[in-house]
């Protein structure tokens, strides 16, 4: 099932992406919750009962009619992992971690599909991250990865943005990933059991030019391993957003660099999950 967050007649809720357009989930069954939050909140039985109402709506609203939003415009984490693919190590002369990289992306950030994203006043550093992002379905607490995809509702599209000066500015990465507008996911959030998330193609696209173009073979640790990891720090809960990294082909490693500018644009797509396009522009004053 394709998740999805959607505004239409000023309203924003929850919904599932059907052949001829979006059900709206409490159009079809009052019972069930109008945002995403809630509704991966509900669990397996909740996910359950959102598939029948996707199942038994006489029709969609026009995908044209609606304006999708970031699958989870607030979730409760965001974290992204660095250097977790193996040619971007390479890429960028690094040795493969010994252990997952672990940032946070402020939760500000988010921001949905065909939302622009902001050149800051301060940089013209702005680069693009296509990456694979996981969301958690159940609140979990030292899971071992051989449970781990239980506790993942589904995959979606990331845009891990980057300043890179600022990046640099501190040993944290917390500045430069996350100036407002840095967080582009989306479009829809596909639940696990349409995803095998070791074996998909990851591209990035600036404007007609390929940038990136890997698997998510090429991971170091795999989402099952930083379930395991990251639930043994701390708990992870339902819409907890994890960014699994990028692979090569990032502007800051090409030769010469290069940087987003206003009038860009950059389109990921990953197998099955199908496409984030976000136009780039000069942050408004
Ligand atoms: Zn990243």
């Amino acid at each position: 099932m394709k998740l999805v967050t959607f505004t239409h007649d000023s309203r924003t809720c929850a919904g599932a992406l059907v052949d001829d357009g979006v059900v709206d989930f409490t159009a079809t069954d009052a019972s069930l919750p109008d945002s995403m939050l809630e509704l991966l909140q509900g669990g397996d039985d909740l996910m359950q009962r959102a598939r029948a109402a996707a199942a038994s709506a006489s029709g969609g609203i026009p995908l044209d009619d609606v304006t999708l939003e970031a699958p989870i415009p607030r979730p409760g984490k965001a974290l992204a992992i660095g250097l977790n693919y193996r040619d971007h190590a390479a890429e960028t002369n690094q040795e493969l971690p010994k252990h997952p990289i672990v940032f946070a992306k402020v939760t500000t950030c988010i921001t949905g599909p065909g939302k622009p994203i902001h050149v800051p006043r301060v940089s013209h550093y702005v680069d693009w991250e296509g990456e694979l992002c996981f969301v958690i379905g159940k609140t979990a607490r030292y899971v071992a990865k051989e449970q781990a995809f239980d506790y993942v509702a589904g995959y979606m599209i990331g845009n891990d943005v980057s300043v890179r000066d600022w990046q640099s500015h501190a040993a944290t990465w917390t500045t430069g990933k996350g100036f407002d507008t840095h967080g582009p996911t989306g479009p829809w959030l596909v639940t696990r059991d349409e995803v095998d998330p070791g074996h998909l193609r990851v591209r990035t696209w600036v404007n007609d030019d390929l940038k990136q173009d890997s698997n998510t073979e090429q991971l170091i640790f795999d989402v099952p391993t930083l379930v395991e990891y990251l639930s043994t720090a701390f708990t992870l809960e339902p819409g907890d957003v994890v960014f699994t990294g990028t692979p090569s082909g990032v502007g800051v490693a090409r030769n010469p660099r290069e940087f987003l500018k206003h009038g860009d644009t950059v389109r990921i797509e990953i197998d099955g999950l199908g496409v984030l396009e976000n136009p780039i522009i000069d942050e408004p004053q």
